[in-house]
């Protein structure tokens, strides 16, 4: 699948719902959603052009939603469900926890990255450490007990000289500890189906969606 380079916003107004996909301004009146919550297109705007959703499609609308909130293509997504499903416990709810163990979501939500989307970023240039070594991989799944910090060289830049001055935004989840002023963040315990409320995600629809 080729990579998405159109306006991300137009992805939340395809799900109906904010996916905080561009950073602050998800939080400000600015954001599509709280300007034109309509699909895209030149008939979103129309009632009657909106048809009655079938099961499948809400299947199908669920699972493109979480994708997108997490920037995981198709074939990985589907490869996070089949390791979901070889893994004891609740499908749904592990498929949920793999997504947030990719060490791209977990820099954002340290704090280190105003989106996933920019943390990827971050990430794939070699900008932090897991435990002392240089990791480049965005899906890297952390464990609990893991370090992250920024590395030696990425220190001296303007981007992570800021962030360590800043008093930080967000809270991070209970599961994780941060030390913006170190840049350093600690994995505190592996996620837990309730850390993750921040999004409204029906993890049964996915389930079911895969085992058609
Ligand atoms: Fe989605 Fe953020 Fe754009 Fe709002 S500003 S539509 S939440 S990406």
């Amino acid at each position: 699948m080729a990579r998405y380079t159109d306006a991300v916003c137009k992805l939340c107004r395809r799900e109906g719902t904010k996916l905080f996909l561009k950073g602050d301004r998800c939080y400000s009146p600015k954001c599509a959603i709280e300007k034109r919550n309509a699909p895209p297109g030149m008939h979103g705007a129309n009632p009657r052009a909106r048809r009655k959703v079938s099961d499948y499609g809400r299947q199908l609308r669920e699972k493109q939603k979480v994708r997108r909130v997490y920037g995981v293509y198709e074939r990985q997504f589907r490869r996070y469900f089949r390791q979901a499903l070889r893994t004891k416990g609740l499908t749904g709810a592990t498929l949920l926890q793999l997504l947030e163990r990719r060490l791209d979501n977990v820099v954002f939500r340290l704090g280190f990255a105003e989106s996933r989307a920019q943390a990827r970023q971050l990430v794939t240039h070699g900008h932090f450490l897991v435990n002392g070594q240089k990791v480049d991989v965005a899906s890297y799944a952390v464990r609990a007990g893991d370090v992250i910090s920024v590395s030696g060289n990425s220190r001296d830049l303007a981007y992570f000289k800021d962030l360590a001055a800043s008093k930080g935004g967000q809270t991070p989840p209970r599961w994780l500890s941060t030390d913006l002023a170190a840049l350093s963040g600690r994995v505190t315990a592996l996620p837990e189906r309730g850390d993750i409320a921040d999004l409204p995600i029906n993890e049964q629809l996915i389930v079911e969606f895969y085992s058609r």
